[in-house]
């Protein structure tokens, strides 16, 4: 295997399926069978999930509501998705453990470095909820931020399209994909990898990213055995 340890960051908005909103369980349900075939390969899975498909703070504010209170209802929003998610990978079979940056001790850990890294010694796939913690970031932050402190080998970016294109593959037909790019070029290009605190925050630490088709099964797979699946961008 490439990867030894991957933090795969999944969009809320990638668990809707084909729905407008909320959870699509048969999705759901794909992901894990993907995600359980990496972890029988013995890679060490520590996961953010975003909530775009049920909350997202900017959205809140544009109608009004306060940008912070927004945001906290996106971070919960986050940790619903988590909590889906975990269930569903449990329903597999997999050992799990929900983390969050915002204390919710019923249902979920507290967020404790050591501990994450501990799990993922011991088998366990780590679900980070809640984002970062604080409003004004976004998952994509949170995953780039938990990925450096675990010390992850790579984070696997799971989006609809299956990778980073000179333009907009959707409005122009003459886009082309890069195999792989780097940080530098990804700036000078204006390309759009991850709101500008999460790509730099990688950039500085030198962690990889790899921007990928998650709803093609077997990409996830291929991709920590080391095929050029999707678009990797490093130093
Ligand atoms: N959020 C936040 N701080 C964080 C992570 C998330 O305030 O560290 C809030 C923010 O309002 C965001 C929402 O949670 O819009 C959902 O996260 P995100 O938009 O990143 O989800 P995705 O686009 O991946 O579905």
């Amino acid at each position: 295997m490439k990867y030894k340890r991957i933090l795969l960051k999944l969009s809320g908005e990638a668990l809707m399926g084909d729905r407008q909103y909320g959870i699509d369980p048969i999705r759901l349900a794909e992901y894990a069978d993907d995600i359980k075939t990496i972890h029988e390969q013995g890679v060490e899975i520590a996961i953010v999930i975003g909530g775009g498909n049920i909350f997202r703070g900017v959205a809140g504010a544009s109608n009004g509501m306060d940008r912070v209170q927004g945001d906290y209802m996106g971070m919960l929003a986050t940790i619903i998705n988590g909590m889906a998610l975990q269930g569903a990978l449990e329903d597999k079979g997999m050992l799990t453990r929900l983390q969050t940056a915002l204390k919710i001790e019923a249902i979920a850990e507290p967020y404790i470095k050591r501990r994450a890294v501990r799990h993922l010694e011991k088998g366990r796939i780590v679900i980070f909820g809640a984002g970062t913690g604080n409003p004004y970031f976004t998952t994509d932050t949170a995953a780039v931020l938990r990925g450096v402190e675990i010390d992850a080998d790579v984070i696997l970016k799971g989006t609809r399209v299956d990778g980073i294109y000179t333009s907009d593959p959707e409005k122009d037909a003459s886009a082309t994909k890069f195999e792989r790019i780097s940080f530098e070029d990804v700036l000078a290009k204006g390309l759009n990898v991850m709101d500008t605190t999460a790509f730099t925050l990688s950039q500085e630490n030198e962690l990889p990213i790899v921007v990928f088709d998650m709803n093609k099964p077997g990409n996830l797979l291929k991709i920590c055995q080391g095929e050029n699946i999707g678009t990797l961008v490093n130093k």
